[in-house]
């Protein structure tokens, strides 16, 4: 589709909110039926995103600002972030496993059973500046066959797993109904989960000892939270039924910028990470922001 701009509502609720550039979204795609799973490639400027039930991946590319076809047979890739050195890792629901792809295009499994069961359904995922995998595993791509294949858990719930450098798999949660986006904080000393069958964000103390000080952050009023992400500010970026929100991390609501379709995921993209790219259940859009998103820390 050609691209088209679309008026871009913007609703403060707090003067910490001002971030206005475009005043409109680039609509960008329109043809999927659940898109998700977006990531910025700098060193290519384009991006990837995933359309689940049609199992297949599209790229948006800046040079030409279209979207074209990617991958198909995705294994119903839903959450996908970059590592330290640029390769992109990778949720695949339907494969129930975690991967990277490597710089020859190969494909390294990082994770696909927890103490002899296969994993659910990765979700989400993150890496930190150590070199960890932080991901999410909740049941949504084993509950039925519109986003994976309907199977029964194997696990003992559906938690957040840590891999390690060395390839070690720790489970770091034991009480989500449904783990979901996952981030940082920019210091990395605190997490954000959101539990989207809770409809709320919960946070934890990042230590040697593991996550301690867990709490309920941020609590939606309307629908529930799916991905998210930080910016420079330290303020939480989250996709939601009514489009993208911006909360302050005590779980004030900053603002938001409205959608006409619910937000399922969102990143920080461009060469200066001003670019927001949202997911959008049958779209791909775009805001350039005259703010920035938090950029990976240095190793
Ligand atoms: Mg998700």
């Amino acid at each position: 589709m050609t691209v088209i701009k679309i008026p871009a509502r913007f609703e403060q609720l707090d003067p910490r909110f001002a971030c206005a550039g475009d005043a409109w979204w680039e609509h960008h795609f329109d043809d999927g039926r659940w898109t998700e799973g977006p990531v910025y490639v700098p060193a290519g400027r384009y991006l990837i995103f995933g359309d689940i039930p049609n199992d297949r991946s599209l790229r948006w590319d800046a040079a030409t600002n279209t979207v074209g076809p990617y991958e198909h047979d995705t294994n119903y890739a839903n959450g996908r972030t970059l590592d330290l050195h640029g390769r992109v890792v990778t949720c695949e629901q339907g494969a129930r496993r975690v991967v990277r792809v490597e710089h020859d295009g190969s494909i390294t499994v990082l994770a696909d059973r927890f103490e002899g069961g296969r994993l659910n359904s990765p979700n989400d995922v993150v890496v930190t500046s150590d070199g960890a995998v932080w991901f999410t595993d909740p049941t949504y791509g084993i509950k039925s066959p519109y986003e994976g294949h309907a199977s029964e858990s194997e696990l003992s719930g559906n938690h957040v797993y840590r891999i390690a450098p060395n390839g070690t798999i720790a489970q770091m949660t034991s009480d989500y109904v449904q783990p979901n986006g996952i981030a940082f904080s920019p210091d990395e000393t605190s997490l954000f989960v959101v539990d989207s069958a809770q409809a709320h964000i919960r946070r934890s103390s990042v230590g040697d000892a593991g996550l301690t000080d867990d709490t309920v952050a941020i609590r939606a009023d309307q629908g529930t939270f799916d991905g998210i992400r930080f910016d420079t500010r330290g303020t939480i970026w989250a996709a939601a039924v009514d489009g993208v929100r911006n909360y302050a991390t005590d779980g004030t609501l900053l603002g938001k910028i409205h959608l006409p379709e619910e937000a399922s995921n969102l990143t920080f993209g461009g060469p200066k990470r001003n670019q927001l790219f949202v997911t959008a259940t049958r779209s791909l859009y775009s805001i350039m922001l005259n703010i920035s998103g938090a950029a990976p820390r240095a190793a």
